[in-house]
């Protein structure tokens, strides 16, 4: 028996990382993706050759629909999934606001169970197969997400969010409590492929020097675990932690100093980053998440994409629900786009790609696993949709390119052309 499964329809990813090489993007109308029994692509290319290679396999026909690497989601709050659309305010009310509030209902383990399923299940609806999350605080949250995403099959990076000081004292951990969740979170992680752990703290004016001291630790000691964190988002915020940590000579500064600047530390906004941070970032390895919505959505600022692509920054793209207004991370990437345009930058369908494909699968070093076609890696991918939507369709009809349609349906498609979505080959959401 011929265990090869055979996905036609046009296939769209990136080769390599069209910031530096031209040719990057690829696009095969008619295109074919195999799919071994392991769940791993076998081949890809012209629809023809690979039915001719594989004669015996079963196959999936997507018609006119689009086959795209799965999205990779590299900044989102588990216990914000009902702080969405939160009305008023930048960063630090709405976090007391808003944010504390909804996070604090995640003590409730039936509660947090019940949303870790719709967390995962609204993830892959839109396209979302890999995700570097921050979880709740308290641990039974959270190990209900890694159970939701071990179902699924979504790649799921996530860390239990500390804290231990300026906050509602619900949401405050003691130092034995995040110690003991950290350790007993990543334990669950062992021995499972598609998930893996991030010492999550939240930012400096939420932890105590004794849990920042502990967190480096942690990840000098855990040499396969991430580092996730918050830096230079908004003014006010940069204000409280060099009030707090006057000794520091910038934010990541503060980080550097108790040992979490590395190559596993992912940095989500950047905004106001200075040419110091910027250089110890681009020496350090770290990864940075550009997360537009949110950035938009709160007034933090328009994110300086070249900067940090000239030094060499991996950039992954993240939806930072609950300031990002939505969990589509395709979304995103139109937005990213308008944020480019504000600041002279006209981003094209190959880049605007790559940065939530391959791009955020470098980020996290998760490149030999997902993030494109290559033969070997999870067939994780999702089907756009585009007949159904019947404006959508005349316009792509209209469109000289193959490039061009990409363009348009980078802009004009969204979670609800989302037809289905595929983990390690198996449909894992469809409609
Ligand atoms: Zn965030």
């Amino acid at each position: 028996m011929n265990a090869t499964t055979l996905h036609t329809g046009t296939l769209a990813h990136l080769r390599g990382d069209p910031f530096a090489q031209p040719d990057a993007l690829e696009i095969i109308p008619d295109g074919a993706l195999a799919v071994d029994a392991q769940g791993r692509i076998a081949a890809y290319g012209p629809g023809p050759e690979l039915l001719a290679r594989f004669p015996e396999a079963r196959r999936i026909d997507h018609g006119p629909d689009w086959l795209i690497p799965g999205l990779v989601d590299g900044h989102i709050h588990f216990p914000q999934f009902y702080a969405t659309a939160a009305p008023g305010g930048q960063l630090l009310d709405w976090l007391e606001r808003s944010v504390f509030p909804a996070e604090a209902a995640f003590q409730d383990a039936d509660f947090a169970t019940a949303t870790a399923g719709r967390f995962v299940a609204k993830l892959l609806a839109s396209g979302t197969t890999t995700a570097l999350v921050f979880g709740s605080q308290y641990y039974p949250a959270n190990a209900a997400l890694f159970a939701a995403a071990k179902r699924s099959g979504l790649r799921l990076i996530a860390g239990m969010t500390l804290m231990d000081r300026n906050g509602p004292s619900v949401l405050l951990q003691t130092l034995d409590q995040a110690l003991d969740g950290t350790v007993r979170l990543m334990a669950l992680c062992e021995g499972e492929p598609r998930l893996h752990y991030a010492i999550t703290p939240r930012w400096p004016m939420a932890c105590t020097e004794t849990l920042l001291g502990i967190c480096g630790e942690l990840l000098r000691d855990h040499p396969t675990a991430y580092l996730q964190t918050h830096i230079n988002e908004n003014p006010g915020e940069i204000a409280a932690v060099a009030a707090g940590f006057p000794e520091s000579r910038d934010y990541l500064d503060v980080y550097d100093r108790y040992g979490l600047v590395g190559p596993s530390t992912v940095l989500a906004h950047s905004l106001h980053s200075t040419a110091r941070e910027l250089d110890r970032m681009a020496g350090a390895g770290c990864a940075v998440c550009h997360c537009p919505t949110s950035n938009l959505y709160l007034g933090s600022g328009l994110f300086p994409l070249t900067r940090h692509v000239e030094r060499g920054i991996p950039v992954i793209m993240g939806t930072d629900i609950g300031a990002g207004t939505g969990f589509s991370l395709w979304r995103e990437l139109a937005e990213a786009y308008k944020v480019q345009q504000l600041q002279g930058l006209g981003l094209d369908a190959a880049r605007l790609l790559y940065l939530g494909t391959l791009g955020g699968a470098k980020a996290l070093r998760l490149d030999h696993a997902t993030g494109n076609f290559a033969p070997g890696k999870d067939a994780d991918f999702f089907a756009l949709a585009v007949g159904g939507d019947a404006y959508l369709a005349a316009r792509l009809a209209r469109c000289g390119s193959w490039e061009e349609r990409l363009f348009c349906l980078l802009h004009l498609a969204g979670p609800a052309q989302v037809r289905a979505t595929y983990v390690q080959g198996r449909i894992v959401t469809i409609f």
